[in-house]
């Protein structure tokens, strides 16, 4: 049967990487959680004192990262940073602060975007993240453009943080949501923005389960005609 990719892209707390991992599984394909490679590159950074204005520091540090991702016991999709298990880390608030000034500079978006092509080389994958259906894979079979307002978003990820045990406060949620919006749409390199014929899904005021099956029905459809 034909393999497709999809891509999924939208503003932070859409239900993104929820959507895509359970579109994954379903189909049986692979799930890139590109977000997390970007967040990866800002939590070796921070963790190493490396200015990202810096452009000798940053090419030499990008050789000195290798990231990847691994099936964990629980069945889940995580994030390894040189062999190491980031997959909590990258998500602290101290590098959701710091992730969309690192994601705009175009020497780490150009070693983002390789990693990213050679693993949907063999498509059967499903990816998402701001610019995987303009950049990355303007060529994938199905693009998704998910949405929801500030407030769904920044209650979703507040109920995402307090499961993993960590307590924030929703008004700084959502300033970090909407500042990332402001700057991840507005950047020169690679913003966000809905691909030419992608579907664009408002997730609001819908469950993850229709969500999915929106997904899957229109990747199904897409097989099914190949
Ligand atoms: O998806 P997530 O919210 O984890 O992404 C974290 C940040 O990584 C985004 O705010 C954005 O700055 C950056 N990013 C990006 N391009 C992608 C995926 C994420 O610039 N494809």
């Amino acid at each position: 049967m034909k393999k497709i990719i999809i891509a999924i892209d939208g503003n932070s707390g859409c239900g993104k990487s929820t959507t895509a991992k359970e579109v994954a599984r379903r189909l049986g394909y692979a799930y890139v959680d590109s977000g997390a490679m970007y967040r990866s590159v800002a939590l070796y950074f921070l963790d190493h004192g490396i200015d990202h204005l810096n452009s000798e520091q940053v090419n030499t540090a990008l050789e000195k990262i290798d990231i990847g991702f691994q099936v964990g016991t629980n069945g889940r999709s995580e994030t390894f940073l040189n062999g190491k298990n980031v997959e909590g880390s990258i998500r602290d608030m101290r590098v959701s602060d710091h992730v969309s000034k690192v994601s705009t500079v175009p020497a780490i978006r150009r070693a983002m975007v390789a990693l990213q092509r050679k693993m949907g080389s063999d498509r059967g994958i499903v990816m998402d993240g701001r610019d995987i259906g303009t950049v990355v894979y303007p060529d994938a079979e199905l693009k998704i453009f998910l949405t929801a307002s500030l407030e769904v978003r920044a209650k979703r990820r507040q109920a995402e943080l307090a499961a993993s045990g960590k307590d924030v406060v929703l008004g700084d949620i959502e300033s970090n949501l909407s500042d990332r919006d402001h700057a991840d749409s507005t950047r020169a390199e690679s913003p966000l923005k809905k691909a030419e014929g992608a579907v664009e899904i408002d997730t609001s005021d819908i469950t993850i389960e229709q969500q999915v099956s929106q997904v899957v029905g229109l990747a199904n459809k897409i097989i099914a005609s190949a």
